[in-house]
């Protein structure tokens, strides 16, 4: 095929839902892509790969593109040099149109190329504890769409050759006629009996599955209200299902968690609850800005030798603090030869990452006792001291070092300010259904958060949601809203929030 165009379109598979699941030559394109179409099916958690000047075209249910449009949009970004990719949910060429998408690209000429995804096909069985086929159960598995109606004469399917083939059967698209063509399947010889289920979101934290009979699936899922995109799997494998459910079994499966850090701060966490089986809804509170007072951070930038001890206090202090010092110098031995504080292991930790050797790490933020860490490893009087953190913050550490004779520079090297974007959709969804946890790890996140959503109003609509907190400064802050019921990490750090959350579900 000869091409013309300068641009090129991805179709890549997105994978069935868990962010995870996607493949490694997909995250690659998604970072390389100027603009980026994806579906609803598209877990849109993906999108955090892109640039964050990349073009986002959402085809779903507030923007919605005819499949022509789509075709059109995709000819034009790449004829205008652009590189495109379109996200499609499961594997670009499992239902769902990416070889009609492929045939427009071919016909305008457009470079492409496809990058196959993880399929639900097999990932939400897997997700509910059944393996498509299986020795003792089965040598072949047939795929069908229960779109088509079994009473249309222009269906595609013959329900009565289907009925007959062995093997385990799995149907997409199925949820409107499911009665129809489970009825057609039984009247063409199809054991009644024959186990079913029929997962929905499979593989996402809020994947749900229900099981029964060919017989009275449809009833199931009517009483338990199952959502497309949902799939339906016919046959012995499904028993299985009682011994290798291990994702279901997760010991946070089925929680809606409310993750309030800050953006970029929140993966390690949040991929952790994952993991666990919780529907994790990414509502950083936070974000970080530039200091209002940048000439005292240039000041201390620039006469960090003259410093006793520089002090951090957040790993986003010091992540903050080096970027901006590396833009001015080249070599780390312009950082001099203060000692250095850490507080907190998360602090303590980035700072490690570059190799820098922490002197004193208290554990605890509580003024007092740092400065009392600090002077047990030499006396503080009189010495200068650097304190590297976020601007306004509250005075209780400077003034502890203060009160040991300390001279303290309180260096403000960012400023935290309310996050409001929801690029995600998450916050909408929190708004409609609540969530089982909402989790703070500083008191800043409970003051911006409820500036966003009103917390006492919104524990009121949602008697069930429960607050969990890393520590004691940030329960204060839940406290002074009035709020009471409060889970406490015993060790301030996420580890110590996820064994709670972990504790208090079990
Ligand atoms: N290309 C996709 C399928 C697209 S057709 C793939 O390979 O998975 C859309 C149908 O796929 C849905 O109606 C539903 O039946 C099924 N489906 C997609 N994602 C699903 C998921 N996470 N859980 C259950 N079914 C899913």
């Amino acid at each position: 095929m000869r091409v013309k165009s300068k641009g090129v379109v991805y179709l890549v598979g997105a994978g069935p839902g868990d962010a995870e699941l996607l493949t490694l030559r997909g995250a690659e394109l998604l970072r390389r892509a100027d603009v980026v179409i994806y579906d609803q099916l598209v877990n849109p958690v993906l999108l955090r790969l892109a640039r964050p000047e990349a073009e986002i075209i959402s085809r779903g249910k507030r923007a919605s593109f005819s499949q022509e449009q789509i075709n059109a949009l995709m000819v034009e970004k790449a004829q205008a040099g652009k590189t495109v990719v379109r996200l499609k949910g499961g594997d670009p060429y499992v239902f769902g149109r990416g070889g009609e998408e492929a045939e427009a690209l071919a016909t305008a000429r457009i470079q492409f190329e496809v990058v196959p995804g993880v399929s639900s096909i097999t990932a939400a069985l897997n997700y509910a504890g059944i393996p498509l086929t299986h020795r003792g159960h089965c040598s072949s598995f047939t795929v069908l769409t229960g779109h088509e109606s079994p009473e249309e004469a222009a269906t595609n399917l013959r329900y009565e050759e289907i009925a007959k083939i062995p093997g385990t059967k799995v149907v997409l698209m199925g949820m409107d006629k499911l009665e129809d063509w489970t009825k057609s399947l039984i009247s063409h010889g199809l054991d009644p009996k024959t186990p079913v289920a029929v997962v929905d979101s499979g593989t996402r934290g809020k994947q749900r599955s229900v099981t029964g009979t060919l017989g009275t699936i449809a009833g199931v899922v009517a009483k338990q209200k199952i959502m497309p995109p949902a799939l339906t799997v016919i046959g012995s494998v499904v028993k299985l299902r009682e011994k290798l459910n291990w994702a279901e079994h997760r010991p946070l499966f089925g929680k809606r968690i409310v993750v309030t850090r800050a953006r970029g701060q929140a993966l390690a966490f949040s991929r952790k609850l994952s993991e666990l089986g919780a529907e994790v809804l990414e509502i950083p509170a936070v974000k970080t800005a530039e200091p209002e007072k940048r000439e005292f951070f240039i000041d201390a930038l620039l006469s960090l030798n003259t410093y006793d001890w520089i002090v951090f206090t957040s790993a986003t202090g010091v992540a903050t603090f080096f970027e901006y010092f590396f833009r001015r110098f080249n070599d780390m031995r312009d950082i001099g030869g203060a000692k250095i504080a850490a507080v907190g292991t998360a602090t303590a930790a980035k700072l490690k990452e570059l190799h820098l050797q922490v002197d004193v790490m208290p554990e605890e933020f509580i003024g007092s006792k740092i400065a009392a860490a600090m002077s047990k490893h030499s006396s503080i009087e009189n010495v200068k001291v650097c304190l590297l953190r976020a601007e306004n913050a509250n005075r209780e550490l400077p003034e502890a070092l203060e009160e040991l004779g300390a001279i303290v520079d309180d260096i403000g090297v960012y400023k935290t300010v309310a996050e409001t974007e929801d690029l995600f959709g998450a916050a909408e969804g929190f708004r409609q259904h609540g969530a089982d946890w909402i989790t703070f790890t500083s008191g800043s996140t409970v003051e911006f958060f409820h500036q966003r959503f009103d917390l006492p109003k919104l524990m009121k609509q949602f008697p069930a949601m429960k607050i969990a907190t890393i520590g004691p400064e940030t329960t204060k802050a839940v406290v002074a809203l009035g709020l009471k019921t409060v889970l406490e990490a015993k060790e301030h750090t996420t580890t110590g929030l996820l064994t709670a959350l972990l504790k208090a579900n079990k």
